[in-house]
């Protein structure tokens, strides 16, 4: 669909769903902020994978680590060393570059892990501000964000913001371990706000230099590994097809050996048919092997082993990641859900009709009840059939403007039922009920209402 992407961001900006942040500032380039529906959908993101990856589950468990942690976790971890993407400066217009990403350049597709060797300038790279050739060398930019913590801005007070949740699951796997009882096989899952300094942030919430993870860490015995990466991977790609995105734009992409992680022993991306790169990545799902507990071990000096009683010995732990983030996962969501129709009018003719085929568990708001009219007799038995549904539900109340305007704004946002309170109501009690794919209309008391709903919600 032509201007698929300049639908989406109308919509998402119109409707409050997610806007630049600081507009009255004219905006800060890598920054969202989710209205009052984007909230909601954005929340209805994090609970699903919550459901599938914690609650479902009884080999998982949950945390909740700290944004700032001790600057000793990024030396253990590579990311001061190697979390880096290779820049450069147009020498023509002076604009700085992601070197893999310019049109020329043959490189991996993505990762910040090649070094600036990898990347072949010779290839005539064009800049995509000015078409000009020349180019700085490429220099290594760690894209981590630095701060100080405390009142003295020097070296010896210099804290990052953690570039992904990870590493809290890492240092803190001894002490769930026991205070959880698990017994491996079994993850510690987070969700929380990442920062990486990205040369280049766009495409709406694609790529962001603040954003949210969701990521799972699960342990396993080595030797299992390989088995236990494929299980994941079969998984978290069901869970993305299970939620409304059609089989047919979404894929599974191998990284090839000069792209894997300085961690990654294999690493699978699930990959989605974004509008503006064609395939991007959703989610990578690597096999981290025990590089992260071992080198914590070396960076700390404390024991990061299991004591397996069954085999009555101690290892260290094989790590499999399913790393997704929440903004891009959203995005995908919304895409694949967004739906041009022409539809039939009140009067005979027909209408464009646009509406968000969003799955019922993600739709941000899932009922919406409208008076006919805004009336003195109307209104409190509205009123009445709200605190009804609201009780079970996010809904919404709206009485402003006519029925099929309000009918509208509703499936433009994707609510999958529209409760309509009229005259009849005062005499029999019963309301009708709008789907919003099929637009059907159905009448049913309102006694039985949340019942109907809570079949189909
Ligand atoms: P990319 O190659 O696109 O930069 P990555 O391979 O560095 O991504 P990972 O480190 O595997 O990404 O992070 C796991 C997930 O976190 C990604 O699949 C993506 O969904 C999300 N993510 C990573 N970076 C960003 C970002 N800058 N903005 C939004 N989401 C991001």
């Amino acid at each position: 669909m032509a201007g698929l992407m300049e639908a989406i961001t109308s919509l998402a900006k119109r409707r409050g769903i997610a806007f630049q942040s600081s507009e009255i500032y004219g905006g800060l380039r890598s920054s969202w902020d989710y209205g009052p529906l984007g909230v909601e959908l954005k929340r209805n993101v994090k609970d699903a994978w919550w459901r599938s990856m914690v609650q479902l589950r009884d080999d998982v468990v949950g945390l909740d680590a700290a944004i700032i942690m001790s600057p000793r976790v990024w030396e253990a971890s590579g990311h001061l060393e190697v979390f880096t993407d290779p820049l450069v400066e147009c020498l023509n217009c002076h604009q700085r570059f992601r070197a893999d990403h310019l049109p020329g350049v043959h490189a991996p597709q993505s990762g910040h892990e090649e070094d600036e060797t990898t990347v072949d300038m010779h290839e005539r790279p064009t800049c995509p501000n000015c078409g000009h050739h020349d180019f700085t060398d490429p220099r290594n930019f760690n894209l981590m964000f630095k701060t100080h913590m405390g009142p003295v801005v020097d070296e010896a007070n210099a804290v990052y913001l953690r570039p992904e949740t990870a590493q809290g699951m890492f240092v803190d796997f001894v002490t769930i371990q026991s205070v959880s009882r698990k017994k491996v096989p079994f993850g510690i899952a987070q969700i929380g706000k990442s920062f990486r300094n990205e040369i280049t942030p766009g495409n709406f919430i694609f790529r962001m230099r603040e954003f949210e993870q969701m990521e799972m860490e699960f342990f396993v015995e080595p030797g299992t590994d390989e088995q236990w990466h494929d299980y994941w991977i079969e998984q978290r790609r069901r869970w993305y097809l299970d939620l409304g995105l059609r089989e047919e734009n979404v894929r599974l992409r191998e990284h090839d050996a000069d792209e894997l992680s300085h961690y990654s022993k294999r690493t699978v991306d699930i990959e989605y048919r974004f509008p503006f790169t064609d395939w991007g990545e959703l989610e990578g799902i690597a096999n981290r092997t025990d590089f992260d507990l071992k080198q914590h071990e070396k960076f700390s000096g404390q024991d990061m082993t299991y004591f397996d009683q069954d085999r009555d010995e101690r290892y260290h732990p094989y790590v499999i990641e399913p790393a997704a983030g929440v903004d891009r996962a959203l995005l995908a969501f919304l895409i694949d859900a967004y739906r041009e129709e022409e539809a039939p009018t009140a009067k005979g003719g027909t209408e464009k009709r646009a509406y968000l085929a969003l799955s019922r568990e993600l739709a941000p708001v899932k009922v919406a009840v409208l008076p006919l009219s805004r009336n003195e007799r109307l209104t409190p038995e509205a009123r009445a059939v709200f605190d009804l549904v609201k009780a079970e539900w996010m809904c919404d109340y709206d009485d402003a403007g006519s029925i099929g305007r309000r009918y509208r704004r509703q499936d433009e946002v994707g609510t999958p039922y529209c409760v309509t309170v009229d005259f009849d109501t005062l005499e029999d009690r019963a309301v009708t009920v709008r789907e919003r794919d099929s637009m059907a209309q159905e009448r049913l008391p309102v006694a039985n209402l949340v019942t109907y709903l809570a079949e189909r919600l």
